[in-house]
């Protein structure tokens, strides 16, 4: 076999927890190791070395991702209260990708990863749609209140220099009611619309972006301005070189579109929107194992991940000696995203080559009929085989193997 690959610039690694760990360890053992040199700066955000740290090794690994431009990170458990006795944690620590995403100041940006055999139950969609969603502000950040008939109830803001400006949202007269104030800011709109234009770029696909601006006047008028002002001074001549287009519309008008199309764009999303839309998304690809994630900073840095959890359940057969049949896809995917990413930035192709040659036999393995047992569920193939997780990384090898 010909030497390994070798890298310039270290890959963060961010290793997770529970089922998603073990397939960590596997997908390096039985796909990367063997042919590429990997040059990565390894963090443990596994539960009991964050509790470890208390939870300092999370803000590291995003600080070193801001520092090599790339990461690729395993599903971690985000503690709750049965977590919190079941590893004895010292605090009830936040969510990793919520710290991650705070230090990058990203977009999510998910994928399905289309294969033969799996249809969506969208069957016009044959390419893939990819979902970002603006992940500040908005209703998830929101102040609210229960209110008693007679209560007349307004927007106060006091500016800087102590003047009130007030604006009446409704008056109980004659019943007992709900209240609710939300916020977004400008500078996370813009980093949200950079992110979205870059990774367009990236990815050679049109943007789509959809707000309900002719019924809030102010609010989501703001955020198609934005994207509007920052798409005509910084990438309108980028997207014409590209041969790709900004498509502005309206919420409702979005939805009918996205359902008569192909696919094969971003669709960016409002907070909200992008909550609600990529399960749908999601669902009606198939699977949440099928789904690959990209944190993207506006100033271009990636963390690849899964979307999937920890897969718990499966876990425990696994400590209990089972075998398990866990989809390594989605995990797989981050790595080929990140290694290929990686190649990009350091100017090796054969690390790019090598990213899209894993995908290719990953994907060849599920349509010669060789699957894990969720995809065995979903999958139209004739005479497939269901493999345990560890056999379906040696059926990619074998294929990867004859392709090297
Ligand atoms: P999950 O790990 O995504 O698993 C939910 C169920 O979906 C599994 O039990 C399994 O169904 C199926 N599934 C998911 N991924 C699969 C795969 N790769 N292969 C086969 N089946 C798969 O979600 P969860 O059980 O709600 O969460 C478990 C832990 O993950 C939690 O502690 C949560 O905090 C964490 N989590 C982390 C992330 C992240 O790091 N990005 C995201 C979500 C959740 P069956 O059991 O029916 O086979
Ligand atoms: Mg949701």
């Amino acid at each position: 076999m010909a030497d390994k690959i070798l890298m310039k610039t270290p890959l963060v690694e961010m290793d997770g927890d529970e089922m998603t760990r073990i397939i960590w360890k596997m997908i390096k053992d039985i796909l990367i190791y063997p042919y590429v040199d990997l040059k990565s700066e390894y963090y443990d955000l596994g539960l009991e070395y964050r509790n470890e740290t208390n939870d300092q090794v999370t803000v590291d690994s995003a600080k070193a991702t801001v520092k090599y431009g790339v990461a690729v990170k395993c599903a971690t458990i985000t503690p709750n209260a049965a977590r919190m006795t079941e590893y004895n944690l010292k605090e009830m620590w936040k969510s990793p990708n919520g710290t991650i995403r705070a230090i990058l100041d990203g977009t999510v940006f998910r994928t399905p990863i289309i294969v033969k055999g799996i249809t969506p139950y969208i069957p016009t969609w044959t390419k893939p749609i990819t979902i970002a969603r603006h992940a500040y502000g908005d209703v998830y950040k929101n102040a609210e209140m229960q209110v008693e008939k007679g209560s007349k109830c307004e927007l106060v803001c006091t500016d800087a220099a102590g003047k009130e400006t007030r604006t009446e949202i409704y008056n109980f007269s004659d019943s007992d009611g709900i209240i609710q104030g939300m916020h977004n800011k400008d500078a996370s709109i813009a980093s949200f619309a950079r992110s979205c234009f870059n990774f367009a770029l990236d990815t050679k696909q049109d943007v789509w972006f959809a707000t309900k601006d002719t019924i809030s006047k102010k609010y989501d008028h703001k955020f198609k301005d934005i994207f509007a002002e920052i798409f005509e001074n910084e990438y309108k001549a980028k997207f014409d070189e590209a041969g790709i287009e900004y498509f502005y519309t309206l919420i409702d008008d979005a939805v009918a579109r996205v359902i008569r199309s192909n696919g094969g764009y971003i669709w960016a999303c409002k907070n909200y929107d992008g909550d609600v839309m990529s399960d749908m998304v999601a669902t009606a690809y198939g699977s949440l194992a099928m789904m690959t994630s990209v944190l993207v900073s506006p100033d271009g840095v990636y963390e690849y991940e899964a979307a999937h959890g920890t897969v718990q359940r499966h876990y425990y057969k696994h400590l209990k000696g089972e075998k398990t049949s866990t989809n390594s896809v989605a995990t797989l995917f981050a790595w080929t995203g990140a290694l290929r990413k990686r190649g990009e930035l350091d100017d090796l192709p054969e690390l790019m080559a090598f990213a899209d040659k894993l995908e290719t036999a990953t994907i060849k393995t599920i349509e010669d009929g060789v699957m894990t047992g969720d995809l065995a569920a979903l999958s139209s193939i004739e005479n497939k085989r269901t493999v345990d997780t560890e056999t379906f990384l040696v059926e990619i090898n074998n294929r990867l193997k004859e392709m090297m």
